[in-house]
């Protein structure tokens, strides 16, 4: 039940903010008939059939010693959240790390969504501050480009990701972007514009920050579903089966954005000829 794995000369550690509400697979995954979860069920779905994302982001910092330290993500944010009433726990999770703000080097966001951009901008009435103030935040060029287009317009982007051109801490990335020696994003598009994931390579083993490439366990073997939130589902399958199929061959370990903590951590093997999830 791991929340975090060594890869190389990194640990890569989930940090967790908060938990989504109940979801309904029948409104999550509208083309996928009730009886299409039967082999799932006892792992994917809970007692009533239904389940709940995690909301998270991911530090990758040295295993040892001193060097850069990356989020990858940043959460729901401070909330309250309606559904609990409680706050999100990002930052909390980070100090249980040992790892405060003002360490952060780099905060890569894999899409614009609002439950990974959430701990981007802290607001003091009508002032906007980056939270990690020491940070470049990376944000993919096509994400950015769709959501100041004033019909993509939405309020998470407006608080969360926007101000932070202003506040100078922003750099627009396109295609596979180096952040430091041994940590890239790789383009994965599809559940949004610009969906990338981030790869971790270090010592001969490879780590790989999936995002929101798929948002229930039963994608891994059922890599043809999609969620109603993918923006084109298209793109999402082709990349969704790329990255899947490339971590399975290349022995990649998986850290997924919304899996339940402890067996988030995974690598995708094969049962009866089928990729299956394995947590780490
Ligand atoms: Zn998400």
């Amino acid at each position: 039940m791991a929340t975090s794995a060594r890869i190389g000369r990194f640990l890569i550690s989930t940090v967790q903010d908060h938990e989504s509400p109940e979801r309904d697979p029948a409104q999550v995954y509208k083309d996928v008939p009730a009886s299409a979860w039967d082999p799932y069920r006892s792992f994917a779905l809970n007692a009533s059939g239904k389940y709940r994302s995690q909301w998270r982001g991911h530090l990758i910092k040295p295993a040892s010693g001193g060097g850069p330290r990356i989020l990858v993500d940043t959460g729901m944010g401070p909330g309250p959240h309606q559904h609990t009433g409680r706050n999100g726990e990002l930052l909390q999770s980070l100090a249980a790390e040992k790892v405060s703000p003002e360490q952060i080097d780099a905060v890569v966001i894999t899409h614009c969504h609002g439950d990974h951009i959430g701990w981007n901008v802290t607001w003091t009435g009508r002032s906007p501050a980056a939270t990690f103030p020491n940070a470049i935040y990376y944000v993919a060029q096509a994400d950015w480009d769709h959501y100041t287009t004033p019909e993509n317009r939405n309020d998470a982007f407006e608080r969360s990701v926007r101000p932070l051109e202003q506040l100078g801490r922003l750099r627009l990335v396109r295609g596979e972007a180096p952040i430091v020696n041994g940590v890239r994003t790789l383009p994965a598009n599809g559940h949004t514009p610009g969906h990338q994931c981030v790869v971790v390579e270090s010592q001969g083993q490879t780590g790989v920050l999936t995002g929101d490439l798929f948002h229930n366990v039963a994608q891994i073997t059922e890599q043809s579903w999609c969620p109603v939130y993918d923006w084109n589902t298209t793109m999402s399958r082709a990349s969704r089966g790329a990255v899947l199929d490339r971590a399975e061959r290349e022995n990649w370990a998986i850290f997924s954005g919304h899996l339940p903590i402890g067996t988030s951590i995974g690598a995708v093997v094969r049962k009866a000829a089928r990729p299956s999830w394995k947590p780490i």
